[in-house]
């Protein structure tokens, strides 16, 4: 029997199944899509490469300062200085502070290719069923694969982590508080790159709340890639709407913005982020059921983003560690 089952490949998942098998643990990743992300995912269309969920990581704490530092040093991340602007006021937005931005070469995902190519990990395995049995977890896939290990990882947002766990678990009432605010995201492609005085833009009026190049970023291989992320309002407003009518709505949001976006796109398509972002995280890293050898982890426990999701990781990877 393996050490641990890690639900997600994540920031969080990965994170934490990468020092877990760095120390010597046997350790499975188990993830629903095709590849390494999840919310940092890169999507690839027709020659476009778009950062469709995370657009850049900061770094706030010492910790994750160094391990900032290391991935860049290794070639994986690099720091972006894009031409940013602002529209519509508030005077405490993020875009007016010389905040330090970075993303992965190539596409936020980067780092996460990289922990994953060292591991065991499933795609396209989505974890339907958990059940503890006196000394062991078992997880059954959709498609009747199961895994059964000493311990188990699950960084799958809250309401889906609560859906694993069951309302019967002590930590579903506290997952079930956790509300999660969603987002629309649209990526449009242009033929020719629009002539805008700004590579992205943090946007507090109308539909949108960001706008960005994508091939401003260092390492993009992409032509004329752009982001739009609707706001949180905006997003709730029309959560069930079809994404083509998303898209062609996001689309004419950013030609209002700048008339240099009303030409032609080649591409133009929506994504919904149903649990984007967490609006009152949990006050802790990790939540831990130390009896049951189970870890429930996520940006959501730890000050959201993405440096909230690898100190939720580290977290985890500890108090496992000290179980196993
Ligand atoms: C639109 C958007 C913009 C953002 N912008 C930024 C930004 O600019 N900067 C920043 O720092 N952060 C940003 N974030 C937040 C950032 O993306 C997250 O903090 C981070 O990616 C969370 O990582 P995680 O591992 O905790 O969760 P996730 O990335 O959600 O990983 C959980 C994984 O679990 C998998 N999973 C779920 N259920 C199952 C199951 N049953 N079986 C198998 N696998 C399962 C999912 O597919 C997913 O891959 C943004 C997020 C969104 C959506």
């Amino acid at each position: 029997m393996i050490d641990v089952i890690v639900i997600g490949a994540g920031w969080s998942g990965l994170t934490a199944a990468a020092r877990l098998a760095s120390s010597g643990r046997s350790v499975a990743v188990v993830e629903k899509s095709r590849g390494p992300g999840g919310r940092s995912a890169t999507r690839r269309e027709e020659g476009f490469i778009f950062d469709h969920g995370a657009q850049y990581l900061t770094a706030r704490s010492d910790a994750f300062s160094r391990q900032v530092e290391a991935w860049t040093g290794a070639g994986l991340l690099a720091p972006w200085t894009p031409s940013l602007t602002v529209f519509g006021k508030r005077p405490d937005h993020a875009g007016e502070s010389p905040a330090r931005r970075w993303v992965g070469v190539g596409g936020m995902n980067a780092v996460l290719h990289r922990l994953a190519g060292g591991l065991d990990c499933r795609w396209g395995w989505r974890a339907e069923s958990i059940e503890f049995d006196r000394q062991s977890w078992r997880v059954r896939s959709t498609d009747g694969q199961l895994l059964e290990a000493c311990s188990l990882l699950v960084t799958a947002p809250p309401a889906q982590s609560s859906a694993l766990l069951g309302p019967e678990h002590a930590f579903s009432g506290q997952l079930d508080t956790v509300e999660m605010l969603p987002c629309w995201s649209v990526m449009v492609g242009f033929a020719e790159p629009p002539a805008t005085a700004f590579d992205a833009a943090f946007v507090n009026e109308g539909p949108l709340s960001w706008v960005a190049r994508n091939d401003s970023k260092p390492g993009s291989q992409s032509t004329s890639a752009w982001i739009g992320h609707a706001s949180a309002a905006w997003s709730r407003d029309n959560l069930e709407a079809e994404p083509e009518e998303v898209a062609d709505a996001l689309f004419a949001a950013m030609t209002e913005l700048d008339s240099a976006f009303n030409r032609p796109s080649r591409l133009c398509l929506a994504h919904r982020w149903r649990y984007a972002m967490a609006r009152a995280p949990l006050d802790g890293p990790i939540l831990a059921d130390d009896g049951r050898k189970l870890v429930v982890a996520g940006d959501w426990c730890a000050g959201e983003r993405i440096e909230g999701a690898w100190i939720s990781g580290v977290a985890a990877a500890q108090r496992l560690a000290s179980v196993l």
